[in-house]
């Protein structure tokens, strides 16, 4: 067999042990006694516009159309619909010919990765940054090169990336609103990096891309923008997902948009198609396919996050813990009151606070607390976060 992939089917990742854990403890202590903080899966429910157009999909549509293969890269009806939302909500050019419908933002993700990388090339992305990244670019033959970001605000750190970027990058990898930190990259970053990305295109006589993993881009709060890239640097890709903004995980459906302005953009679509075949992800799932493109611009009640957000941050400030304020996404990222993380989470977990450490994201000496849970919940884990911070700060 494939030892890499026995490697990676046989160790479970850090946050499924965590959660795993947490099901074995509420069988012992009962699950209202167990804070887990573990899983990014979305605790507010798909908004009616869902169920309803699902519903009537089902009424109305021929069965076997609907349940059918759609075009390998998706139905064009969906693709156009979808086409045309991004050019009125982002004023950028958009066109269906060059959208690939995907099975969620894992799936943008490995096959963008494999359209663009060749054996031996690199991809620079962010820490901390979403655990997988490395799983998805080794699989596309390539080596991921994580940078460290600014540690007082998660912004990316310029000197850095100048330094990193070399005539083997093929690509930077951006995650804003960012898993595990929620912080989302400003307008001045954003200018600063396709900057950058310009002049060492030039410089190596190569064009780097840009790929943008966006799940979280509709939950943000407090009114902050974000830049959609395309915008700003035209050899961009966006990995899209509507797992979190339509709290839909489970249903597997996204989508990836190659910029039609970029360097051989019809090619580089087409390589988008290949990918997506050789990987065997063709033909999106049918039905949420089509629920999607009447969907456009929905998304779930994310308020819900924004009050978890204020009520864990205030809190977890209070008693001592520091974090950089996460502006999207629904994750804290603190800083790990002692060095190893991961001998913090141990301690957490004697008061049933189920904690990630930072180290699977790039990033020693913090913890990821995953917010989208029930705001009762939160209120509930109050009293241990709070002995566990006097067990640090007295
Ligand atoms: N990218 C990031 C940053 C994520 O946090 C996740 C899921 O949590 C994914 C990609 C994968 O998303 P999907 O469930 O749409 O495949």
């Amino acid at each position: 067999m494939n030892q890499r992939m026995y490697g990676l089917g046989s160790k479970r990742s850090v946050i499924r042990e965590t959660f795993e854990f947490g099901k074995k403890r509420a069988a012992e202590v009962g699950a209202e006694n167990v804070y887990d903080f573990s899983l990014g899966n979305p605790s507010v429910s798909p908004p009616q516009i869902v169920e309803d157009t699902l519903l009537s999909l089902l009424k109305e549509e021929d069965a076997t159309a609907l349940h059918g293969y759609t075009s390998a890269q998706g139905d064009a009806g969906v693709r156009a619909a979808i086409a045309d939302y991004i050019r009125r909500t982002h004023g950028v050019a958009c066109d269906p010919d060059f959208i690939y419908m995907t099975c969620g933002a894992a799936a943008s993700l490995t096959i963008s990765l494999c359209a663009l990388c060749n054996a031996e090339d690199e991809v620079i992305t962010f820490a901390p940054y979403f655990t997988e990244y490395k799983v998805f670019t080794e699989t596309a033959g390539a080596k991921l090169v994580a940078l460290a970001s600014d540690p007082d605000t998660f912004q990316i750190d310029f000197s850095l990336l100048e330094s990193a970027l070399n005539e083997k990058t093929t690509a930077v990898l951006v995650n804003s609103p960012n898993n595990p930190s929620g912080v989302v990259y400003s307008e001045e970053t954003v200018k600063k990096l396709a900057a950058l990305l310009e002049r060492k295109s030039a410089q190596y006589k190569k064009t780097i891309y840009l790929i943008t993993d966006e799940p979280y881009r509709e939950l943000i709060y407090g009114g902050v923008k974000v830049p959609y890239l395309t915008k700003y640097y035209r050899n961009t890709i966006v990995c899209y997902s509507y797992s979190k903004s339509l709290s839909l995980p489970g249903e597997r459906i996204g989508y990836i948009f190659v910029n039609p302005t970029a360097e051989n953009a019809k090619q580089l679509y087409l390589a988008v198609c290949g990918a997506g075949r050789a990987l065997g992800y063709v033909c999106a799932p049918s039905l949420f396919q089509k629920m999607v493109a009447r969907c456009q611009g929905v998304t779930s009640d994310v308020s819900v996050y924004e009050k978890n957000r204020d009520l864990l941050a205030g809190a977890l400030r209070e008693y001592g813990f520091s974090c950089v304020q996460p502006d999207g996404a629904f994750y804290l990222f603190v800083k790990s009151p002692e060095p190893d993380a991961n001998a913090f989470c141990e301690r957490a977990k004697e008061y049933n606070l189920l904690l990630v450490p930072g180290d699977d994201f790039g990033c020693s000496g913090y913890v990821r607390i995953a917010y989208c849970v029930s705001p009762d919940m939160i209120r509930r884990s109050l009293p241990a976060f709070k002995k566990l911070a006097e067990k640090y700060f007295g």
